[in-house]
């Protein structure tokens, strides 16, 4: 057995070891660890949750405790797809280099840029940032990249779909060539290998894990499932009432107008439940977070972009709203439970038309997904037309309130939806309508700070201009639009209400 003083850490980050109770390194650490401290190229293939933000940020740290920091000139760089990952490197910066004096410098979005000029005046040892908002200072005249020594690209693959290689590689042309390059990522597709060849020199591989497995520990059920919303909505709800074990969950959406809609369906409904997308500004995101993790909220509701690489241990529950279209992304998600050994179960919703993404998953992961209550053949017709919910209108009296009265089970539902959706949408400050529910209010008291509604990428966000499901306007995406996969005729499912009422003789 490996122990961390095998791996030629200091003194200083192994008593920070230590402290926070790791007894041995992971695979990734034993393998990335001793090659990263002889100043060798390493190429990392792991996923999140197997140790690797520590297989970096601790031979780094021993690294720099020779040398000092001077001012706008950076020594080393951690490029993270997302502001919450940059936040929790930077947070194991603080864990493991307690017991160091390093200047570490955050450059995300949703922070003024004056506060982040001030640490870079003061020289950065470490800076952590998202490719947009490193060379939006960079274009400033803020920063200068030449004394880069160490060069950590991690998630790579998430890079790639949330579009951002070529600002990595703009990026990369700024740094001297005889830097120390560290590149994670949990896949390698060919995009990313090509991009491995040119950035990395004589690297040593790691690979700890494969994309296409699923934890053992997580039973994972089908359940079939109408698809109208309300329909979908409804299955869930009687899901999550069903789990006797529930303490948390996320449920995944493919589309993040999805994600506020649920969220504010299951607060109308009286859950527990908050939300997470990408257009959330970054305060209302750690807050989100943080009352997830502390336990004040019991369901967030996510979409892939938001909840990729975050470290929330201990989620009993996974629930896909949707079926991911993308394969591995449902290994992603299934990832986020029966982490440590710890057992998790994992339900997703499945419509007629969603079957084929679901053969795709279960040919990667090489496994067969039961059904919960019956495959796909067992879905009720879909509620008559004159039943379907009429968005945003309270339902009306004389003939259609007669109908409504018919009771089918469906129909109720989707008047109970209508006639929220009103009351909620009148309540224009209710707490649905900023991201935190009502429900976890009442129950746990308050979870402010609030999330604000969606805003314009470029402003909100600095990483702007790449759409949530990461297929972003200068994308090298390898996948194309999600939407792209059905192109709907008209206006598809989504055909306004006021349009399907009968024109009156
Ligand atoms: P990561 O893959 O970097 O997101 O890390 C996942 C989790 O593993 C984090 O909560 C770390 O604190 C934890 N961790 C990292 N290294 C070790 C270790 N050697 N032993 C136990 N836990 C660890």
């Amino acid at each position: 057995m490996t122990i961390f003083s095998d791996l030629g850490l200091s003194q200083k980050v192994l008593s920070a070891v230590q402290d926070a109770g790791y007894t041995e390194p992971t695979p990734i650490q034993e393998g990335a660890i001793p090659p990263a401290l002889e100043r060798r190229d390493v190429l990392g293939i792991a996923q999140t949750g197997t140790g690797k933000t520590a297989s970096f940020v601790l031979p780094m740290l021993t690294l720099l405790e020779k040398g000092r920091a001077r001012a706008r000139m950076p020594r080393t760089l951690i490029l993270e797809p997302t502001r919450e990952l940059a936040a929790q490197v930077a947070e194991n910066f603080e864990k493991y280099g307690k017991n160091h004096k390093l200047n570490v410098a955050l450059l995300i979005g949703g922070v003024s840029f004056e506060e982040q000029n001030r640490k870079l005046e003061r020289g950065a040892d470490v800076l952590i940032c998202t490719p947009g908002r490193l060379l939006d200072h960079f274009e400033r005249g803020k920063l200068l990249l030449s004394g880069v020594e160490v060069l950590v690209i991690d998630e790579a693959d998430r890079m790639l779909d949330m579009g951002f290689i070529p600002d990595i590689e703009r990026i990369v042309k700024l740094i001297p060539f005889t830097r120390q390059t560290l590149f994670f990522s949990a896949t390698m597709p060919p995009e990313i290998q090509k991009l491995a060849d040119n950035f990395l020199q004589n690297a040593v591989r790691v690979e700890v894990s494969t994309r296409s497995s699923t934890a053992k520990t997580v039973t994972q059920q089908l359940v079939a499932t109408g698809a109208k919303d309300y329909e979908k909505r409804a299955a869930l709800r009687d899901l999550v009432r069903d789990q006797d074990e529930l303490k948390n969950a996320i449920i995944f959406c493919n589309r993040k107008k999805d994600v506020a809609d649920l969220f504010r369906s299951l607060d109308r409904h009286g859950f527990s439940a908050g939300a997470l997308h990408g257009d959330m500004d970054q305060r209302s995101r750690m807050a989100m977070l943080h009352n997830f993790r502390e336990g004040n909220l019991q369901l967030l509701v996510a979409s892939d972009v938001a909840a990729r690489g975050l470290d929330i241990p201990d989620v009993s529950h996974v629930f896909n709203f949707d079926v991911p279209i993308h394969a591995e992304d449902y290994v992603h998600r299934i990832g986020r439970t029966g982490r440590a050994g710890r057992s998790g179960k994992a339900f997703t919703l499945v419509t007629k038309r969603e079957g084929k993404y679901v053969d795709a998953i279960e040919k990667l992961i090489d496994q067969k997904i039961e059904w919960l209550s019956g495959d796909l053949s067992s879905i009720a017709p879909a509620a008559p037309e004159e039943d379907k919910p009429k968005r945003g209108r309270k339902p009306r009296g004389g003939k259609e309130s007669a109908r409504g009265a018919r009771k089918e089970p469906a129909a109720e539902e989707a008047l109970t939806e209508v006639v929220a959706a009103v009351e909620s949408s009148a309540a224009t400050n209710g707490s649905a309508k900023d991201g935190t529910s009502g429900a976890a209010a009442k129950q746990k008291g308050p979870v402010s700070p609030a999330p604000a509604e969606p805003k314009p990428r470029r402003a909100a966000n600095d990483d702007a201009g790449r759409s949530e499901n990461g297929r972003g306007r200068n994308s090298g995406s390898r996948r194309g639009n999600r939407d792209d996969e059905a192109t709907p005729i008209g206006f598809g499912d989504d055909i306004p209400a006021f349009m399907k009422i009968a024109a009156r003789a």
